[in-house]
This record gives structure tokens, C-alpha cells and sequence, in this order.
């Protein structure tokens, strides 16, 4: 992909049109899938993640099982076609990273200690990519969690901010995020205010650091409520009667 001469036009709009704090188009379903516990879709424009939740079930092999908590697994997975240079097959050094730190958001709002001996597995598979592939991930991830039925503090919403041509943008999709200066992925537990994931790749000063974090806060309380509101679509309605 080449680099375009302007990341922002003279009217300020981005290479796809939209303005520095408008979020991509989003979609969210939850139950996608009928073999696992618990599932979600979630697309960011041309970014496209399913989620899918194993458990809690009988930690395997048992000698990892821990006396006290379900041990949370997490895998992220970029699948060979989500990219434009085929990735390779295995679990890269990118993938085991990313897998950690979204292992690490999502532990500080599940409540492990209900299910001691047992374990909780959580699989991310990217199918599309256009940057905020771990954001998507960890959005989808807290969706099938919650469908899942297993205990949560809150969800996690999570979306990147970045800086390109000297300004400040939300959401960021691959070209802003290969020819930007700054990409800073955020994820929050919005109803405590925390942030549970934050990264920066690139460089920012503190005021633009400041700015970043009030428009990435700004893009997640968007988010959580697309996320509740694909919830509620989905508990809401009444399955039909078995005859
Ligand atoms: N990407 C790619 N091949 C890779 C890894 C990433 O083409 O092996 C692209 C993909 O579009 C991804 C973007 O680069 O979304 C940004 O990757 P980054 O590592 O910043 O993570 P992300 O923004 O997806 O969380």
C-alpha cells in the first residue's frame, strides 16, 4: 500500500472521508457461532474479528488448574488472509504479545475467583485487517465473555487514537496507522473509569497525550453503549416456543 502525499485534506477529512473524531463504521452481533459457550462479530470498517468464549470447564491439563480462580486463556489470531502479505501460519511474536495484553485487560474485570480449578478460554480470530485489529479484538472478546453468561465488573471498549500529519485522529485504520507519527491503542472499563490496556507506538508530547486520551475516551463511551445495546438486542428478545 502506497503512501498517499496528504493523510488529511485542506477540509480536514481523513483518507476516507471521515473528520479527526469519527469513529469507522461499526457492527456488533452477538451468539454468532453455535458451537462455543459464547460469541461476537464486531467490524470496524474493513476490520472484521469474531470472539468466541470456551467455559468456564475443567482446566486441562489439570495440574495447571488453579485452587483459587479460573485461569483465564486468550488467544488473538490473525487468520493467513486477514492481511495483504499472507501471514505466516503459526502464532507470531506479534500475535503471543497481543494475546497477553489482551489476557491482562480482560482479567481485571472477570471475576476469576468464582470458578477455581476451572478455566476460561477466549479465541480472537481477525479475518480482515485495516488497523485496530487488538482494539476489535478486545471489544469482541468482553462481548462473548458477557455471552458466555461468566461474571464481568464491566466490559472492556477499547478503540486506537493516533496522530497523522500533526494531528490528532480516533480510530485509526492501516494507512494512518503505517504512515502516522503516533498510534496509542486505549481500552477502558467504562463504568470505573479505568483503563485496561494502553499502549504507544510513536511519539507525542504530554499535551497531545492529554488530548489523545480525552478523544479515545470520548470514542469508548460511544462504543459501550454499541456494545450494550447489541447485548440487550440479543437478551432482550424472547426465543420462539419449542412445539
Ligand atoms: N498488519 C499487517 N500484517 C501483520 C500485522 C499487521 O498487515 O502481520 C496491519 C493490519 O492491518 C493491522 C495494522 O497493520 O491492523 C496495524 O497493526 P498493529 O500491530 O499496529 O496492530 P493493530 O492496530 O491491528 O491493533
Amino acid at each position: 500500500m502506497e503512501k498517499p502525499e496528504r493523510l488529511i485534506d485542506e477540509n480536514g477529512r481523513r483518507v476516507d472521508g471521515r473528520k479527526f473524531d469519527e469513529l469507522r463504521p461499526v457492527k456488533m452481533e452477538i451468539g454468532v457461532l453455535d458451537k462455543s459457550d459464547g460469541s461476537a462479530y464486531v467490524e470496524f470498517g474493513g476490520t472484521k474479528v469474531i470472539a468466541a468464549v470456551f467455559g468456564p470447564r475443567e482446566a486441562h491439563p489439570r495440574h495447571l488448574a488453579l485452587p483459587d480462580r479460573a485461569i483465564l486463556n486468550c488467544r488473538y489470531h490473525m487468520t493467513s488472509f486477514s492481511v495483504e502479505e499472507r501471514k505466516p501460519l503459526g502464532m507470531t511474536r506479534r500475535e503471543i504479545e497481543l494475546s497477553k495484553v489482551i489476557r491482562e485487560a480482560l482479567e481485571t474485570v472477570t471475576f476469576l475467583e468464582e470458578f477455581p480449578r476451572a478455566s476460561i478460554d477466549v479465541y480472537i480470530e481477525v479475518i480482515q485487517a485495516d488497523g485496530g485489529t487488538r482494539t476489535t479484538g478486545l471489544t469482541a472478546a468482553s462481548l462473548a465473555l458477557a455471552d458466555a453468561g461468566i461474571p464481568m465488573a464491566d466490559l472492556v471498549a477499547a478503540v486506537a487514537v493516533g496522530k497523522v500529519d500533526g494531528q490528532l485522529v480516533l480510530d485509526l485504520c492501516d494507512i494512518e496507522d503505517k504512515y502516522g507519527e503516533a498510534d496509542m491503542p486505549v481500552a477502558m472499563a467504562p463504568r470505573f473509569n479505568s483503563i485496561v490496556l494502553l499502549q504507544l507506538n510513536g511519539r507525542m508530547t504530554p499535551e497531545e497525550f492529554r488530548k489523545g486520551l480525552a478523544l479515545a475516551q470520548k470514542g469508548i463511551s460511544e462504543i459501550y453503549r454499541l456494545q450494550r445495546e447489541a447485548l440487550k438486542k440479543k437478551f432482550s428478545s424472547v426465543p420462539p416456543m419449542e412445539s
